[in-house]
């Protein structure tokens, strides 16, 4: 099998009680197994099974670029989230953050309005964009890469990342994700690797 589900970088409990067991255990081992075994599936015997992940998100559309981009937005996710997360970030990224949005809180304000307002599945985004730091939101599977820019910072807005431990309350889970989860050296080290 050319793809395979990479192990989260965290224990199951880590992100308790912010983002339970029970979630990680739906969303990686059933939701983010799930895109990598369709994935599979569709590129066997196929010019695809030889790419990297990035050359088949590249280059496909449909239900091979759906879940080629999914696998990729599950496993960036993973690694924008850690225990004792969230708080300031630090450094060049903090800089860049006021620089182009004008405050750390603007930001926040920027980057929550993207991830309520992203309608039905999708993700919100901070993006590397032609030199300046933005946000964004993406539809189903779309990502930033899609579209030019490098994807520094992601928050997963399909109800299946949120629904076990939040329910319908979207804008908790987004202001939960934002205080006590975020991995800003994760950030910073795509910044770093974008600039
Ligand atoms: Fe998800």
């Amino acid at each position: 099998m050319p793809f395979s589900l990479p192990d989260l970088p965290f224990e199951k409990t880590a992100l308790e009680p912010f983002i339970s067991a029970e979630t990680l255990d739906f969303h990686h081992g059933k939701h983010h197994a799930t895109y990598v075994n369709n994935l599979n599936g569709l590129v066997a015997g196929k010019p695809e099974a030889s790419m990297t992940l990035e050359q088949v998100i590249m280059s496909s559309d449909g239900a091979v670029f759906n879940n080629a981009a999914q696998v990729w937005n599950h496993t960036f996710y993973w690694h924008c989230v850690k225990k004792d997360g969230g708080g300031l970030p630090t450094g060049a990224l903090a800089e860049a953050i006021d620089r182009d949005f004008g405050s750390f809180d603007a930001f926040v304000k920027e980057f929550t309005a993207a991830a309520l307002g992203q309608f039905g599945s999708g993700w919100a985004w901070l993006v590397f964009d032609n030199g300046k730091l933005k946000v964004t939101k993406t539809a189903n599977a779309d990502l930033p890469m899609k579209h030019g820019q490098v994807a520094l910072l992601t928050i997963d807005v399909w109800e299946h990342a949120y629904y076990v431990d939040y329910r319908n309350a979207r804008g908790k889970y987004i202001e939960t994700f934002l205080a006590k989860l975020v991995n800003w050296d994760f950030v910073a080290a795509n910044l770093a690797k974008a600039v």
